[in-house]
């Protein structure tokens, strides 16, 4: 392991911090955490116009309720920064200028007019026009034109500066998860690395930092892949040993073929941002929001494409930083598995007291007017499965609800009535404790046992469902059973 471990999570702010997003910032963090290393925030903001306002404080937001703290970033600042590439800017011109000078980086002043041209003259031969070293002596830059006519150019037009790539060079690098990969620079073009308006394209800068920042690791979705032989000739332009490299695999939609999206969200009817998302007409629950525990959500974002042979699923973050490496991480794209999510959700919440619950649904502003007490979240802790919409879910514990319709007619018989008069006569006598309820039902049950807890339960529930009756009665109290199930009766 090179040390010190330096990691870097690199999002560009054009939008909310989506599931995949969060998995790579997990797998960072957990890298560094497990080598006492950094973890480091930075802000890929050279495309200023897909900037989307307010990403950069969600995406800090977020991380900070998942509890990936960054050691380093653009609010926290460190040694290595500014941490937002659009202050960078003079950094990258002193380095574009190196790479020209060597001659691996050339100005290039063709129109997009003129391009265009030439990619359509290509399709209709059946081929594909590759800016490299095949025609760049046929187009309009340094290599091509004389010195005088650049220096003229460099005052007059608009220019970018590309990449000189290799002609004919195989290009071999090793990934972390999927071993040694090699591919022909014949197939690649002279990527742009610094745009017309002066500002750095991705490649570019997030080569420069991840040298200038002293990056050890370089952790990042695979859609990143395809980028790497230009990432590491760049390196060997400048001469830099780069950092080793894991492209972690995609996360799939839950059914059918693709890359999990934010529409998939709304589709399936799962959150897949942590926090909830506003932006004009857009709107999207979070996880937090949904009532997933951030210590879940993490939990289930490792597991996603990371397993341990022992299969041990529940685990809190120390395990996790104690057991994560990144060699057990498969190749494979993952399917997000929803319900799963919401199996982890309720171990964990099991796990939690009472106490640690009623905290937590506070913080959410779920416990807003309702009296949510130790002996109501002891009640349905066995079934609380997130800790969102605590009303909808549980509002029997704080009044009485409508008997659902279609299970009305169970109530209106004449028989369940009846039996709901004795009983109700018998508890006004006397109102034990659950076990001494249950004895009392079985005494006053003219319709047998299981439909007259199912009365009772509809009375008192609303549905054929929820926690022990008995336990719930007790809960409930005398006076609140007896209003209940009178309610019904007249
Ligand atoms: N800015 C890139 C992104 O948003 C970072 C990719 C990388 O980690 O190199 O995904």
């Amino acid at each position: 392991m090179p040390s010190p471990v330096r990691v870097r999570f690199a999002p560009s702010p054009t939008g909310p911090l989506h599931v995949g997003g969060l998995r790579t910032a997990l797998y960072n963090y957990l890298l560094a955490k497990k080598n006492s290393g950094s973890f480091i925030l930075r802000i890929e903001d050279t495309d200023t116009k897909r900037e989307v306002e307010g990403s950069y404080k969600y995406i800090e937001e977020a991380l900070n309720w998942c509890g990936l703290t960054p050691d380093e970033s653009p609010s926290l600042g460190g040694e290595y920064g500014p941490y937002k590439q659009s202050e960078r800017k003079g950094i990258y011109k002193e380095y574009i200028n190196e790479l020209i000078e060597n001659g691996s980086a050339y100005y290039a002043f063709d129109r997009a007019e003129d391009l265009d041209k030439h990619r359509k003259n290509h399709e209709k031969r059946g081929k594909t026009f590759i800016y490299n070293a095949h025609n760049r002596l046929k187009l309009v830059n340094s290599l091509s034109l004389k010195k005088n006519e650049v220096e003229d150019l460099l005052k007059t037009t608009p220019y970018v500066v590309r990449f000189r790539m290799p002609e004919e060079k195989v290009i071999g690098f090793y990934d972390e998860i999927r071993g040694k990969i090699e591919v022909s620079s014949r197939e690649l073009d002279d990527k742009v690395l610094f745009k017309s308006d002066q500002m750095p394209t991705y490649h570019f800068a997030n080569v420069v930092d991840d040298h200038l920042m002293n990056i050890s690791h370089v952790i990042r979705g695979e859609e990143w892949l395809p980028s790497l032989p230009l990432h590491v000739l760049l390196y060997k332009s400048f001469g830099w040993s780069p950092p080793s490299f894991a492209h972690i695999p995609l996360i799939l939609k839950p059914s059918g073929k693709g890359k999990l999206s934010k529409r998939d969200g709304k589709k399936f009817g799962f959150p897949v941002f942590p926090l909830k998302w506003e932006n004009g007409e857009e709107e999207y629950v979070g996880f937090k929001e949904f009532g997933i525990l951030p210590e879940v959500l993490i939990n289930y974002m490792a597991l996603l494409g990371w397993s341990k042979r022992d299969n041990k699923e529940v685990y809190l973050i120390d395990e996790l930083i104690e057991s994560f490496d990144i060699d057990s991480v498969g190749k494979s794209g993952v399917k997000f598995d929803f319900e799963k999510l919401i199996w982890l959700n309720t171990q964990h919440i099991q796990k939690l007291s009472s106490e640690d619950i009623i905290k937590r649904l506070s913080e959410l502003g779920e416990e807003n007017g309702l009296a949510v007490s130790k002996d109501a979240i002891d009640l349905i802790k066995p079934r609380l499965d997130r800790l969102g919409d605590i009303e909808i879910e549980y509002g029997y514990l704080f009044g009485q609800q409508e008997v659902e319709t279609g299970l009305k007619h169970k109530l209106m018989n004449d028989d369940s009535l009846s039996f709901l008069r004795k009983y109700k006569t018998a508890l006004e006598k006397s109102f034990g404790n659950a076990e001494e309820l249950k004895a009392l039902l079985n005494e006053c049950s003219t319709i047998g046992f299981g439909k007259s807890m199912g009365a009772m339960r509809l009375c008192l529930v609303g549905k054929l469902a929820g926690p022990d009756l008995f336990e719930l009665m007790v809960f409930l109290g005398k006076d609140e059973v007896l209003k209940r199930v009178g309610s019904i009766l007249v």
